[in-house]
């Protein structure tokens, strides 16, 4: 509660270049998009306009990241996912807003579900605030489509044991329909893993089109 009065009167310093006003300046803004990189968000190989290489075979068709998980991105993800500046979800979503082209009427935006745990540690669903916000101001729909089986966490997981925890991570809580493009909206990308199979489960249930946009890369060295 304190936490939460204090984020209201405090003043915002950018996590960039200190300085006041909000959480990112649109100088340090404009650095992180100008930055994008086009690199496969499932093999990291260069792609050539977004981020998804002609060669994988997955269960999305088209993906866009933010950026790398380095510098100013890296502390303003750090600040909203670890220190609970609940504001941030605004700037992120603002570089994702940069990020996505122009979207179809019938695409319908869905978070990645946290665990139950994960939202009981920071008060609030961070990546579920994050699409919110992309939805209302693109004036698109969102749904929660999918929700977590399990509570596993993954920071500390090795490569091999996150496909195998992602793969059973996730349900569907009603059935997809073939008509809508679903936009997945993820957090941090690492293996690729758990956006593959979130997309698989809506793919499985009856998805035609599913489309994923992720704010960082995380590098896996
Ligand atoms: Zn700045
Ligand atoms: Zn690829």
């Amino acid at each position: 509660m304190l936490d939460h009065m204090m984020s209201k009167i405090a003043p915002h310093y950018c996590c960039g270049c200190d300085r006041i006003g909000s959480l990112l300046c649109d100088n340090c803004k404009y650095n992180i998009i100008s930055d994008k990189e086009t690199i496969c968000i499932n093999c990291r190989r260069p792609a050539s306009i977004s981020n998804l290489c002609g060669d994988c075979k997955v269960p999305y068709e088209r993906a866009w990241i933010v950026g790398k998980r380095e510098k100013v991105l890296q502390r303003l993800i750090g600040l909203y996912k670890f220190e609970r500046a609940k504001e941030a979800h605004i700037q992120l979503a603002d570089l994702l807003l940069a990020t996505l082209p122009v979207l179809p009427d019938n695409l319908v935006i869905v978070p990645v579900p946290t665990t139950s745990a994960h939202i009981r540690e920071r008060g609030y669903d961070h990546c579920c605030l994050v699409a919110r916000r992309l939805a209302k101001i693109r004036g698109l729909k969102i749904e929660k489509l999918l929700s977590r089986k399990t509570n596993t966490k993954q920071r500390q997981a090795s490569a091999k044991l996150r496909q195998k925890q992602a793969k059973d991570a996730f349900e569907i809580n009603k059935k997809p329909d073939a008509d809508k493009i679903y936009l997945l909206i993820d957090d941090v990308v690492t293996t690729g893993a758990t956006i593959k199979y979130a997309a698989l489960n809506l793919r499985k249930a009856g998805a035609k089109h599913v489309w994923v946009a992720a704010i960082a890369r995380q590098a896996l060295d």
